[in-house]
């Protein structure tokens, strides 16, 4: 079905993985210096991309992730998660629309990301075809109540293009 040709539309996407030691941490395509632990994960993990890319998809009314990259097919294992958000760009922008804008939250007992918020934001704004001012970057810890998650949200504001 064609989506509704609004002006605007908004897009919501979450993503959590189980971090271990052993395996790097990467988010919004940035490695984490000094993270002990990375994402439990049959792709590469990054969470950041995951709910971004699950809020193209919502936006537009397109499902989720899970439809077009299922964790059971081998195929997909080891992904690298800038083609999935490449493949969900390229769908939105199917339907003519644009990402206007982004604010993402993530939320990591340690280590502290704050010294990485300009590099996510530039790194994310290059993915998406926008500037560090348009990505919004918010940091949070579970104040305890998951240290072993790290867990992304992500909301994404969608503009239609004229033809
Ligand atoms: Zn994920």
């Amino acid at each position: 079905m064609t989506p509704s040709p609004l002006p605007y539309r908004i897009g919501y996407g979450e993503d959590a993985h189980r971090l271990t030691e052993g395996r790097a941490l990467v988010l919004g395509g940035v490695p984490i210096p000094h993270a002990e632990r990375g994402a439990v994960a049959h792709s590469d993990g990054d969470a950041v991309l995951h709910a971004l890319a699950d809020a193209l998809l919502s936006g537009m009314s397109l499902g989720d992730i899970g439809q077009y990259y299922p964790d059971t097919d081998p195929a997909h294992a080891g992904l690298d998660s800038r083609v999935i958000l490449a493949d969900s760009l390229a769908l939105v922008r199917e339907w003519k629309y644009v990402p206007a804008n982004v604010a993402l939250v993530i939320t990591l007992d340690r280590p502290k990301l704050g010294p990485l918020r300009a590099d996510i934001a530039r790194n994310v704004a290059a993915l998406l075809g926008l500037n560090e001012t348009e990505v919004g970057v918010s940091f949070k810890t579970s104040e305890g109540l998951a240290p072993d998650h790290v867990q992304v949200r992500v909301t994404v504001l969608l503009r239609r293009v004229e033809q």
